[in-house]
């Protein structure tokens, strides 16, 4: 692979500092987590974005979340077609191989992934219209919330943001472990969204049908 070309210096110092301060002063716990395996309580489903850090917000350590990144962190509906579904495979593992208590679907503000689909729903991207777009096919996902929100909110962006933890919680339960887990009372869903800006994380109360600060 001649291609696969040396880390830039920059990384190279930055791993070399983390090895000699971090990793050796915790280097007990590494082990540990190596010889013993992973157990962590919570996989959490967030946006690709780099400025969205589920370990950060939470001050999570190494091996505590499960973390699937991806466009918009959506969950596609359960389509078991032999075809390669990544999100799919990442949440079929944490459920039945890891045994997580807690599912976490984490969105945010200004979410390029999810302006994208406001933008190609309302008819102003038609290059996210191609089927050779693999972001416009992905966030076909979040088509059934753009249809619920349409004309109906101030801010369509931020609803969006919204639809797209929700529409990704309902299609959480199209999975059949999923949902036997969750009606067995060993998994919870959790439907978060965070204010990058703010610093402000929401909670989506079922019993109100609405995002509530934490
Ligand atoms: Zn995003």
């Amino acid at each position: 692979m001649e291609h696969a070309k040396p880390l830039p210096a920059y990384l190279v110092q930055r791993y070399k500092g983390w090895n000699a301060t971090t990793y050796t002063a915790n280097r007990a716990w590494y082990r540990r987590l190596a010889e013993e395996g992973q157990r962590p309580r919570a996989m959490i489903i967030s946006c690709c974005d780099s400025r969205v850090n589920a370990s950060s917000i939470f001050g999570a350590d190494t091996g505590e979340f499960f973390i699937h990144r991806n466009i918009a962190n959506l969950v596609p509906p359960f389509i078991p077609d032999g075809d390669r579904h990544g999100t799919s495979a990442a949440i079929e593992y944490a459920v039945t191989a890891l045994h997580v208590a807690h599912l976490i679907v984490l969105g945010h503000s200004s979410c390029g992934g999810v302006a994208g689909c406001h933008a190609m729903c309302s008819g102003q991207a038609p290059e996210l219209e191609e089927q050779t777009s693999f972001v416009g096919r992905w966030m076909d996902i979040l088509r059934p919330g753009y249809d619920r929100i349409k004309g109906k909110s101030d801010d369509e962006i931020r609803a969006l943001e919204h639809e797209a933890v929700l529409v990704s919680l309902e299609n959480l339960m199209t999975f059949p472990f999923v949902a036997k887990e969750v009606e067995a009372g060993n998994l919870s869903l959790h439907g978060l969204w965070t204010d990058i800006g703010e610093g402000t994380l929401l909670e989506f109360d079922a019993t109100r049908k609405a995002f509530k600060p934490i």
